[in-house]
């Protein structure tokens, strides 16, 4: 049982203040209507916290103070990078009582060593930031999410995360190299050093990839650069059926090999969604209209990217979409000729969870399956669904390329609240995941479990592996201070 958490009265509040500047503590009323959006509701709306105190420090040795602070006080610690979450892991819980670690102010570019590929930065950095900075200096930093104006490094660490390009580049956790994390105690644990190989005992690094705040704090992390592609080709085309995008993806991957940056899908009823809340970012697939859809059900975006020049590149991604048609594998393509063309059609990929937001309520998915497993999971799942409740909307899209969907279920009009609406996703979650786990796959494939998945990770995971997290959790957060409530119920 831990013991009873100190009061916030004026000698902490001032303790706090002179950790990070007065400016950078904010509690009570100074938590107005436009940081409470900010900072205490989930993106999707669905959580809503209170906390005992927003801090921001802005440097390693003050989180390290601060935390210090909070472990003596029994105050436990949510941290927070650009409060993107899809499993509502970056907000506080509604007992007013967690203390919410903002570490948008850790937001310095260390050290970029060109020979190395490496790039050091804090964590409060965004992706877009980050990758910027590798741009400027003629290379990649090639994790790319749709929230990347505002999510930082040490958000897609903690959350391990995904996005449009795994394909070729891995995720978050196979970009890092090296981590700089505080601990539940206060200690600073740094292992900047850029290295490929390092084999000197357990892996802490990738401990904390993928803990979502609740083993340490990520402070700064050094990352893996590549060259900037050269040439890079863009198309946007059809496939009669999911069979045969996954027999699609098969060929490029055989055909274009490391090449093969992204494949996307974006079914049906996705891309109407985009149609009718955000027209304008529909309009990279001229054939789709709002009242006639698309003329087949899954529209997939391909991009191709190498280090020869355009036309080599457009030249080899041309002839694979004419291999394909003749192979009835599509129906229909477009390929970009300008930039403008292909900032179109990622747009058109990337509003889609913006467009879903604006319909409404979802019970969401983000599954991974292996990709020979896909096409049979979607028949089964859709069917199950569907005879349940004929009305219900189900809309997919993601990333098809590494088998991870977003697999989105709109209730029927009775089912939108109350109730009717907590049995509804229930039920669904049932359906879904008894499949994807009779499909050889998992319940969170990119978003990580937060608090939305918990009670399913705890159901589902493999009967050894929860003792062991446990054990992992109470050997480096033995008082359960950091981010308590989440992953692990
Ligand atoms: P937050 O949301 O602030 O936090 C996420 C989790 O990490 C929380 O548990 C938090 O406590 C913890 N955390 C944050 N910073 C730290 C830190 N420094 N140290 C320790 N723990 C920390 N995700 C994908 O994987 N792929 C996608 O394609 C993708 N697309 C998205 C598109 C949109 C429009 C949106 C809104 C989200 C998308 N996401 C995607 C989800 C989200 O952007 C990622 O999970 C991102 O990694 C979260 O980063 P963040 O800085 O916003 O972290």
């Amino acid at each position: 049982m831990n013991a009873p958490q100190a009061p916030l009265d004026d000698a902490r509040l001032s303790a706090l203040r002179e950790a990070v500047g007065a400016a950078h503590v904010l509690h009570g009323q100074q938590l107005d209507a436009s940081l409470q959006a900010r900072h205490l509701r989930d993106w999707r709306g669905r959580y809503q916290g209170q906390c005992l105190a927003i801090v921001s420090p802005g440097s390693t040795e003050e989180t390290q103070h601060i935390v210090r602070l909070c472990a003596a006080w029994g105050w436990p610690i949510v941290p927070q990078g650009g409060n993107t979450s899809l499993v509502g892991g970056s907000v506080p819980d509604g007992s007013g009582q967690q203390v919410l670690l903002h570490l948008g102010r850790l937001n310095k570019v260390r050290h970029l060593d060109a020979h190395n590929f490496t790039l050091t930065v804090e964590a409060g950095c965004t992706l877009d930031h980050t990758r910027q900075h590798a741009a400027d200096a003629g290379m990649l930093y090639p994790l790319s999410l749709a929230s990347g104006g505002q999510c930082t490094i040490g958000g897609t660490l903690a959350t391990n995360a995904g996005g449009t390009q795994v394909l070729r580049y891995g995720t978050a956790r196979e970009l890092c190299l090296g981590l700089e994390v505080v601990t539940a105690s206060g200690a600073c644990w740094s292992e900047l050093s850029g290295l490929r190989k390092n084999n000197t005992g357990y892996d802490l690094r990738d401990l904390f990839i993928g803990s979502e705040g609740t083993l340490g704090i990520i402070t700064a992390a050094t990352l893996k650069l590549f060259p900037a592609p050269q040439g890079c080709g863009t198309a946007l085309l059809s496939c009669p059926d999911a069979q045969s995008a996954v027999a699609l993806l098969s060929l490029a991957r055989q055909t274009l090999d490391a090449g093969l940056v992204a494949f996307e899908a974006i079914e049906s009823q996705a891309l109407q969604l985009v149609q009718q809340h955000l027209p304008h970012m529909a309009r990279a697939w001229p054939s789709a209209s709002a009242t006639t859809g698309p003329a087949s059900p899954w529209l997939i975006l391909m991009e191709h990217q190498g280090p020869q020049d355009q036309t080599h590149i457009d030249d080899e991604l041309g002839r694979l979409l004419a291999h394909a048609q003749a192979k009835g594998l599509l129906t229909e393509a477009i390929m970009a000729h300008t930039v403008a063309q292909r900032q179109a059609m990622w747009q058109l990929r990337e509003s889609i969870p913006l467009a879903e937001k604006t319909e409404g309520l979802m019970v969401k998915h983000d599954i991974g399956l292996p990709t020979s497993a896909i096409a049979s999971w979607l028949a089964q799942c859709g069917t199950a669904l569907r005879a349940r409740w004929p009305d219900c909307r189900i809309v997919c899209f993601g990333h098809l390329g590494d088998g991870n969907l977003h697999y989105n279920v709109q209730p029927p009009p009775t089912l939108r609240s109350g109730p009717p609406w907590a049995r509804f996703e229930s039920d669904v979650n049932d359906i879904v995941f008894d499949l994807v786990q009779a499909h050889g796959g998992t319940i969170s494939a990119e978003h990580g479990i937060g608090a939305l998945r918990r009670e399913a990770l705890a159901a589902r995971a493999p009967a050894e592996a929860l003792p062991l997290m446990r054990a992992i959790k109470q050997a480096l957060d033995p008082a359960c201070l950091l981010n308590p409530g989440r992953l692990l119920a």
